[in-house]
């Protein structure tokens, strides 16, 4: 990679207080991995490994990442990264937190932050033309004709997983998570820990989708796909209008931080081009804002570190919580950004981190969510028909849900004739339309609080 050695802050930055850590979460200025410390490596030597900070865009995060950064933990030379996968479906002050801490994060501190989006590409697998998931680097601006690396908000990417999947993620499928955030941070990670100056071009060169209606379908059925072909190809058609390739973008263009990566961990540890994980892979350690009142969670993270099953497909990560791991609240997070002069402009306890009406918030938690954007969209016309917008979750379900009864497959008892496998299930009881009506107190919405889970999307 190219060189910049040092990066000068913006008079933006410049006129942000340094970060004020809250009493309660002292760390040590400088590491020793020999010294017993609140926070420590758990095994000699994951302190040379390139470190991932995984940013979800909320507080918790935000405060893990200017505690490593506070205390000198991150270090470019090491290959250490800051990624943000964008749903395209996040609040807007989320969007304009996150654009701060990413510039804050690299003109003060120096470490690169990414800030990354799913896309398709077209391409030719086993002599037809495919979809294929991958990823694209987006600068912090929102996307327009004029800025088209700008990132999307409109819910592009997320439409544009459902098109190509053909259904919508439910608490059992969470597949919104895998493919918009997991998977996309492995690809980036192939490519980052590569060392390589950019990401290579995907797809073909014509001008359009090459895919044909009746190969599609007839692979769909193949595959013992039951979805009438009318139906097939409307919810296949979004996700043909988008770009049928993902351009070359180089890793210079998305970060002010250049300086190149010299770290012996990385080194022989390619194959075809890209990082290899698995045996004799790149390992490294990641940074995620998981907090200690959020046990159920830590635990699930903690059992992939430990191996198993739970650990396929994260070879070569190992996943640190500091903040649970030093006992750190939310209370803690909220007194540690009510401590600094900035912050995110949301109200703590409504809800509205992650993708804006994410249907694993829980009940109460949705309804609080809905309460919130009915009155913004009355005031920010921009946001109708967004993901801020709860008849864009609507107009998704209609669209990509699963109609069983068209599909002819055999009903439970307990399901109702015509049911659709929506955000929330099958038969759960619950839908977007109940969050409405319980706004004119026609439903007992507590009835449902527990149908639903905490949204785990930190993970
Ligand atoms: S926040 Fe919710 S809707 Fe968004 S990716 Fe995560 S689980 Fe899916």
């Amino acid at each position: 990679m190219s060189r910049l050695l040092s990066v000068q802050e913006s008079e933006a930055v410049k006129n942000v207080p340094k970060m004020v850590l809250a009493s309660n979460v002292k760390v040590p200025e400088t590491f020793d991995s020999k010294a017993t410390y609140p926070f420590h490596y758990e095994v000699i030597g994951h302190d040379e490994l390139p470190h991932v900070v995984k940013f979800s865009g909320g507080r918790s995060s935000g405060m893990m990442l200017f505690m490593l950064l506070e205390n000198g933990f991150l270090k470019p030379k090491r290959g250490d990264v800051i990624v943000f996968n964008d749903t395209s479906a996040e609040h807007p002050e989320t969007y304009n937190f996150t654009a701060k801490c990413k510039r804050i994060a690299e003109e003060r501190y120096g470490i690169p932050f990414f800030w990354i989006q799913f896309q398709t590409y077209e391409d030719a697998r086993g002599g037809k033309w495919v979809r294929l998931p991958t990823y694209r680097l987006v600068k912090p601006v929102p996307w327009s004709k004029d800025e088209p690396d700008g990132y999307h908000w409109k819910g592009e990417a997320f439409e544009e997983l459902l098109s190509w999947s053909g259904y919508v993620p439910n608490q059992f499928q969470r597949t919104c998570t895998q493919n918009l955030k997991l998977e996309v941070t492995r690809q980036f990670l192939r490519d980052w820990f590569a060392c390589k100056d950019s990401t290579g071009r995907l797809g073909h060169y014509g001008n359009g989708s090459r895919m044909d209606d009746d190969a599609m379908y007839a692979y769909h059925q193949k595959h013992r796909g039951k979805v009438p072909k009318e139906i097939f190809l409307d919810k296949k058609s979004y996700v043909r209008s988008r770009p049928v390739y993902r351009q070359q973008q180089s890793f210079s263009n998305f970060t002010q931080i250049t300086q190149s990566i010299d770290n012996p961990h990385l080194a022989g540890k390619q194959f075809g081009g890209n990082a290899a994980f698995g045996d004799d892979g790149v390992e490294y350690a990641t940074f995620v804002g998981l907090r200690y009142d959020e046990m159920r969670r830590v635990i699930k993270v903690q059992r992939r570190n430990s191996g198993g099953p739970e650990a396929n497909g994260y070879e070569g990560e190992h996943v640190y919580m500091p903040l649970a791991k030093i006992g750190v609240t939310k209370e803690d997070v909220d007194e540690f950004w009510n401590n600094q002069s900035w912050g995110l402009n949301l109200p703590s306890e409504a809800g509205l981190s992650n993708c804006v009406y994410c249907f694993l918030k829980g009940a109460r938690a949705l309804r609080k969510v809905h309460k919130q954007m009915e009155t913004t969209k009355e005031k920010k016309t921009s946001i109708l028909d967004s993901p801020c917008d709860i008849n864009w979750w609507k107009r998704m379900e209609l669209r990509y849900g699963r109609d069983l009864e068209a599909e002819k497959r055999a009903l439970q008892k307990k399901e109702r004739a015509g049911a659709v496998i929506g955000f929330f299930g099958i038969d759960s009881g619950f839908s977007y339309d109940l969050l409405e009506k319980n706004g004119r107190g026609k439903v007992n919405i507590s009835k449902f609080t527990k149908t639903v889970l905490p949204c785990d999307c930190t993970d």
